[in-house]
């Protein structure tokens, strides 16, 4: 509250000064977003929304309709399920918009474990067939020492792929993910965009 002095009068006038906090605290409206009533009119709202959106347009046809791939994939699957059958449907184009998965380590495990077992079971026979026929030992010293290094060789490819693996989801798919996350995709002509945000 001011008094102010009317210039040349003799009483005083009250001026209502509002702060200006009372105006940023009020909870944001349509209207504080720069949307106002007649934008509520069908196709005003678009075109002003297709004005903002000018940097994000398809650069092959132009097309502002794009839409993110995290979205294209989520739409596109569908999961059901049923008494006797559940699981989850994907379109074609949700299979396109996948994203990246870490790699497993079952397949690594499952390949070197079976060769892990099958010469670990060959350079058993072979030690129990010299404990056996002392006579013909000393033939048996070649394969087994062979079967050894294939056993060496094993243990080591194993270790190396695991290491492989880990590096992969630790490093690289971390930079796979967020690139499929900004990648849009023109729902015109198929384009892919990649928007950095
Ligand atoms: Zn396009």
């Amino acid at each position: 509250m001011l008094r102010l002095r009317e210039p040349g009068g003799q009483g005083t006038v009250k001026v209502l000064l509002q702060p200006r906090d009372y105006v940023e605290q009020k909870t944001l409206t349509p209207h504080d977003y720069g949307l106002d009533l007649w934008q509520a009119i069908p196709g005003v709202t678009e075109m002003a929304v297709a004005k903002q959106q000018l940097s994000y347009q398809c650069d092959q046809c132009g097309s502002p309709n794009i839409v993110a791939l995290p979205v294209l994939h989520e739409q596109g699957t569908r999961t059901y399920s049923s008494p006797t059958n559940w699981g989850s449907s994907q379109s074609y184009s949700a299979q396109g918009a996948a994203p990246p998965r870490r790699k497993g380590y079952g397949g690594p495990f499952l390949l070197w474990g079976f060769l892990l077992s099958f010469f670990l079971f060959w350079s058993w026979a072979c030690y129990s067939a010299m404990l056996k026929y002392p006579k013909t030992a000393s033939s048996m010293e070649y394969p087994l020492g062979l079967l050894g290094l294939m056993v060496l060789g094993c243990v080591i490819g194993l270790v190396l792929t695991t290491r492989k693996v880990s590096r992969y989801n630790q490093a690289v798919f971390p930079v796979l993910y967020s690139t499929w996350a900004r990648t849009y995709m023109c729902r015109r002509c198929g384009k892919l965009l990649h928007i950095p945000s």
